[in-house]
């Protein structure tokens, strides 16, 4: 048995067809053991229910074809731009292909190779596809037939051909040692209603059908999703049993004046929050709760009430934010809040003088604060609460998961609350938040004005200035937003400080113009930021160091520079700084590009519900791209596709559960496997979170 499992973290350099050379071209492609090479299944496949004929193809189509190459070359064009094109036939029919700015594919592609090419038909003197992909495959490759074919990831001087040989030559044995590794008992893949482990990578480097490469694919996404979700329910275990919590006692002797004194009546999932928040802090076990809520969906007044619940239990709070304009935003808006309920409040900064700091720190740590409101600051060496019962970070995603510990630990066991203004589908929470409960806002309160945002050209620049100076002038204030913040030569961007030289001296030399981007120091930042808070700064110009949590409800206008190089999860981001006030505010994005970031830009236009477009953006760009999600610890998964498998990982994390509950240790024999793979794909990660 462990010579065999041996076999499959051998080095991928020792197998049959590999050698040297080629397993350097395997690095590239991260394949450095068997037990890669095993993995590495393919991208795609096609049969003919995907592969169309080349006389079917119709303009406006987006399509897969596979042809043999009967003529091709490279055309200069009269702009300079080089075009490679090359005719391909099937026994249909023939279609060019044209690979603009490509000169160098003429050294690839030759004449008589067989060719699959995907991508859009056009019209350009006759029908033609500009290939999105292209592969060179083997002679008799084909997708007729009923037969099926697999494409690889594959890299330059590797060509499909030769990858499908090494793989195929090494394949059965790998997969011999794969099937002992199966993890799982028959009954539990039949309860999910999947294959075995050897089953499935059978079916997906020789699939019979496209149907049966998919279970396959099923069945690894079902591993990625069970073991990772084994090891949430574990750490939540863990969080659970390392120290009871505090039961709170609700008395209403803070919360009663502070609901009648309440300007506004909350939400319904601003109700529905906080009587999960409640309950958890009632019950005696610790609470580990995620709030999440778009922009403006109203979270801190939630946080609030939570603070309030433990302070009239006699325990303190402590609330920390990311930087210090927004922990002093908070801080003030607690005071307002909170002007007819007798508590008091602590403000704590790294930039405060030592009197201030001392009298804040004295405050937390001798109990006469209740409630203390800071930054990084909350979590320094010689802080101290007398009793502190409940600690709540906002804007999560900008801490690391070890600053949210070293602020539970600033207690006995306090209960902890996260907040996060990143909208992101529940499948998706499940995945990065595993360990943690998990609350939504999915409302914002009545009576806004929903934001109007509009895609302009560069071209229409001229325009957008007159509009800003219109609404300065009606006693508004404005953002100007930039991707970069230093002019690079290679790429052409505007950078916030050469846009500010601009607008200031030439645009608006009439205004009063700010800038702040990130490599600014901390206090020049801050200084810039509350003089546009306090109405000194018309236009601040800025990179997207403002997309946390200010609130300016007098800014009504957001310029952005550049629209298509940001995601739309930021752009939204950025896009709830406006709309906080009473007046009609605007966005306009200024872009440039093609069709397609046109395409996606508009989805901003069409609505302004953060979960709807954070699903679009896992949609064009993928997980791994999105929020960090790396920084989160998410491992990169392979198989698990977001938008198929919800209801995969909704039975895997009620799978995981159910093995915790009954056997935390996994000392069960039929567990053995399963701490295992939790080493395997977790290490070091695993054994933090082993339990007693
Ligand atoms: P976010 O979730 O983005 O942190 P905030 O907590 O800053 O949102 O709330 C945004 C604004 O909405 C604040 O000015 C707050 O006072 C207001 N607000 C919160 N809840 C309600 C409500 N139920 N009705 C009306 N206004 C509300
Ligand atoms: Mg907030």
């Amino acid at each position: 048995m462990n010579a065999k499992r041996f076999l499959l973290d051998r080095p991928v350099q020792y197998l049959k067809g590999v050698g040297p050379r080629r397993a350097e071209q395997l690095d590239r492609l991260g394949i450095r053991s068997a037990r890669d090479l095993l993995l590495h299944v393919p991208r795609r496949y096609e049969d003919a229910s995907t592969v169309t004929a080349i006389a079917t193809l119709k303009v406006g189509m987006d399509a897969t074809v596979i042809g043999e190459v009967v003529s091709k070359g490279v055309l200069p064009t009269r702009k300079g731009l080089r075009i490679f094109q090359a005719v391909i036939r099937d026994a249909s029919g023939l279609i060019e292909c044209s690979w603009p700015g490509q000169p160098f594919l003429d050294r690839t592609i030759q004449k008589g190779d067989r060719l699959l090419v995907a991508g859009p038909v056009r019209f350009f003197h006759g029908r033609q596809i500009q290939p999105r992909e292209y592969v060179v495959l083997d002679r008799d490759d084909g997708a007729d037939g009923g037969k099926v074919l697999p494409i690889y990831p594959s890299t330059e001087g590797l060509s499909q051909k030769l990858l499908r040989q090494i793989i195929e030559e090494n394949l059965d044995p790998m997969l011999s040692v794969a099937r002992e590794e199966e993890p799982f008992t028959a009954e539990h893949l039949k309860r999910i209603g999947i294959p075995p482990l050897g089953e499935a990578l059978t079916v997906l480097h020789r699939p019979d059908t496209i149907a049966a490469a998919e279970q396959g694919r099923r069945r690894l996404a079902y591993g990625e999703l069970f073991f990772l979700q084994l090891l949430h329910a574990r750490a939540r275990l863990e969080h659970a049993r390392q120290r009871p919590g505090i039961p709170f006692r609700r008395t209403n002797a803070l919360l009663r004046p502070f609901h009648e004194a309440l300007p506004f009546t909350l939400t319904e999932a601003q109700t529905r929050a906080v009587r999960e928040i409640f309950e958890d802090m009632a019950a005696p076990r610790r609470m580990n709760r995620l709030l999440q809520g778009d922009v403006g969906s109203g979270k801190t007044v939630v946080a609030l009430l939570a603070m309030l619940l433990a302070a009239e239990s006699g325990f303190q709070s402590a609330l920390m934010a990311p930087t210090e304009l927004l922990a002093e935003q908070h801080y003030r808006t607690l005071r307002d809040l909170l002007a007819g309920v007798d508590l008091e409040i602590a403000l704590m900064l790294g930039r405060q003088g030592r009197r201030e700091r001392e009298t804040a720190r004295g405050a937390a740590a001798g109990g006469a604060a209740r409630v203390v409101v800071g930054t990084h600051a909350l979590i320094q060496e010689g802080v101290e609460f007398a009793r502190l019962g409940l600690a709540i970070i906002d804007e999560q995603h900008r801490f690391g998961v070890r600053q949210r510990m070293v602020l539970a630990e600033r207690g006995e066991a306090p209960d902890v609350l996260v907040m996060s203004a990143t909208p992101i589908p529940r499948s998706l929470a499940l995945t990065l938040y595993g360990d943690l409960d998990v609350s939504v806002l999915d409302e914002r309160p009545p009576g806004r004005k929903p934001i109007r945002t509009g895609l302009r050209p560069e071209s229409a620049r001229g325009k957008v200035w007159d509009f800003v100076r219109e609404q300065v002038a009606a006693g508004r204030q404005a953002y100007v937003v930039y991707p970069l913040i230093e002019e690079s030569e290679k790429v052409d961007l505007k950078s916030a400080t050469a846009e500010h030289e601009l607008l200031s001296s030439q645009v608006f030399p009439d205004l009063r113009v700010g800038l702040v981007h990130g490599q600014m120091a901390a206090e020049e930042k801050d200084a810039v930021m509350r003089g546009f808070v306090a109405g000194e700064i018309q236009v601040l110009v800025s990179t997207t160091v403002i997309e946390v949590g200010i609130d300016v409800p007098n800014a009504t206008v957001m310029v952005i520079e550049h629209a298509e190089r940001f995601g739309l999860s930021q752009l939204h981001q950025l896009r709830g700084r406006i709309g906080r006030g009473a007046e009609q505010s605007w966005c306009v994005l200024i872009a440039t590009g093609g069709p397609d970031s046109m395409e996606r830009l508009r989805i901003l236009a069409e609505t302004d519900d953060g979960f709807e477009i954070a699903a679009a953006d896992l949609r064009l760009r993928g997980m791994g791209d999105l929020f960090g999600a790396k920084q989160h610890g998410l491992p990169d998964f392979r198989f698990f596709d977001h938008e198929k498998d919800e209801e995969l990982l909704i039975t895997a994390r009620r799978e995981a559960q159910a093995v915790v509950e009954s056997d935390p240790e996994l000392r069960r024999p039929e567990h053995a496997a399963y701490r295992r793979e939790l080493e395997t794909r977790y290490g070091e990660r695993a054994r933090m979170h082993e339990v007693g």
